[in-house]
């Protein structure tokens, strides 16, 4: 059966316009810039002078009163179309700092990015199936015992990092070496970034591509905020990263995404016969099963537990198909073997949910577990454009 998905892309580009093309951009960003700081102003007055909101339909109504005074008639030899575009955006961020989603909008940043509708054929349908653990020692570890380290080049990125951060923070206010200092602390902050991105691509691409089912937990990483050194490897926002990026890929290429529930006890169940540990203390890294003996990565271990607990949520919707949205939300059972007992939160008494770490990609789903699929057999939803 062919199949595909249809999907929005972002496209970004690094564009080389001819010099006639630079002016006649430079002409409409400068109008543009214009247009959205003036609407800025316009609804900063008026929310901060008299709590009133001022809507799109207004600030339109702004910009034709703007093309007629003498001072910005030159607004009417772009198109208008970029103009209204930047009324658009401004809606958009106040929405969002209303609804207590992000901050007071800024003054002008710009982004150029092309959105095009296309179809991805979904991938042929493979047998493997793999489980992902957030790794303590490693960035992941595979079901299968193959552990992925987090790359060399991050923790030098991050000394570079902290050295430029500590420059800028001896130099004066308000001098050119000051302004200097903060374009290389955000040079380096983007190189991390982008570096990050790129290695995630990577890696969900490739999970995906290989496997019919991946299983991975919800976001908060068990246990982990209290370990510092482990919160910098993971940095924030690569999780919620991670997941999203599985997500829409997992919707292109037709392939299942289980998140199991964060509570489920992954490390301290035996993969081998299911018998369920009181307590794993982080430092010990592996260990044998009293139960049955079997020698255990503790990592390993995990990754395969997360994911029988995702087969066997796959397995109780072949039955029943579900209508809302669902996950492992009750602690499954290991395939076979004894009884695990009250599996159920972790004792020991770390919460998942302190510290800072569980950061919400932005635009991702905000209910917590992502509903998993069968194949080819269910309509594309979570289809959105990536975000460059
Ligand atoms: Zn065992």
């Amino acid at each position: 059966m062919a199949s595909v998905s249809v999907v929005k892309r972002a496209f970004r580009y690094r564009f080389y316009p001819t010099p006639g093309q630079e002016v006649e951009l430079s002409r409409t960003f400068g109008c543009v810039r214009v247009v959205y700081n003036r609407a800025l102003e316009a609804r900063t007055a008026a929310w901060f002078g008299e709590q009133r909101r001022v809507n799109y339909v207004q600030t339109s109504a702004l910009l034709t009163e703007w093309k007629k005074t003498d001072g910005l008639s030159f607004l009417n030899e772009v198109s208008s179309v970029p103009l209204q575009q930047s009324l658009r955006h401004l809606q958009t961020a106040f929405a969002a700092f209303w609804e207590k989603r992000s901050r007071y909008p800024p003054a002008g940043r710009w982004h150029v990015s092309i959105l095009v509708e296309t179809t991805v054929d979904h991938a042929p349908p493979v047998d493997r199936v793999v489980g992902v653990d957030a790794g303590i020692t490693s960035l992941l570890t595979l079901s299968t015992g193959e552990k992925i380290t987090n790359p060399r080049h991050e923790r030098q990125d991050r000394e570079r990092l902290a050295r430029a951060q500590r420059a800028l923070a001896r130099k004066e206010k308000l001098s050119a070496n000051r302004a200097k200092a903060q374009l290389r602390v955000a040079r380096v902050h983007a190189r991390i970034a982008d570096r990050r991105r790129d290695l995630l691509h990577k890696l969900t691409t490739r999970l995906v591509q290989e496997n019919q089912l991946v299983v991975i937990e919800d976001l908060a990483v068990r246990n982990m905020v209290r370990n510092r050194s482990l919160a910098r490897a993971i940095s924030d926002a690569s999780w919620s990263q991670l997941r999203s990026m599985l997500e829409y890929k997992c919707d292109w290429y037709g392939r299942d995404l289980v998140v199991v529930d964060r509570w489920f006890p992954s490390s301290k169940t035996c993969s081998a016969c299911g018998l369920l540990l009181d307590m794993l203390p982080l430092r010990v890294r592996e260990w044998t099963c009293p139960g049955c003996g079997a020698r255990h990565d503790r990592d390993v271990n995990a990754a395969r537990n997360i994911l029988a607990a995702g087969q066997a949520v796959t397995a109780c919707r072949a039955g029943v198909r579900p209508t809302r949205r669902q996950s492992a939300r009750h602690p499954v059972k290991p395939p076979s073997g004894e009884e695990a007992g009250t599996a159920g939160r972790e004792p020991g008494g770390h919460s998942p949910l302190q510290g800072g770490e569980v950061v919400n990609a932005p635009g991702a789903p905000t209910s917590s577990p992502t509903p998993p699929h069968p194949p080819r057999s269910r309509p594309t939803r979570r289809t959105r454009p990536a975000r460059g």
